[in-house]
């Protein structure tokens, strides 16, 4: 995968910081969070984009969850990071 950026806090992404652990490149419309803001990112064929509230919210269950457990460990990782 070319090497992109976060759309919204602009650090470097690669395909490591895939939601899946798939070793393959991500297809245009997968899912990933940003490990560096917990940005809720999608893939489009360039490049990420942020995730709209309303893709959200018509997400099937199990991948917003999953979606949101990734945010939430992001955001606790950036929570710890700050206080130490
Ligand atoms: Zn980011």
């Amino acid at each position: 995968m070319t090497p992109t950026r976060c759309p919204s806090c602009d650090h470097e992404l690669d395909a490591s910081t895939s939601m899946t652990e798939r070793e393959v490149d991500p297809l245009p419309g997968d899912l990933t969070v940003c490990l560096y803001c917990g940005a809720a990112l999608t893939f489009t064929t360039d490049g990420l984009r942020l995730l709209e509230p309303q893709e959200i919210a018509t997400l099937k269950p199990a991948e917003r969850e999953q979606l949101d457990r990734v945010r939430q460990a992001v955001l606790d990782r950036i929570a710890m990071e700050v206080r130490t």
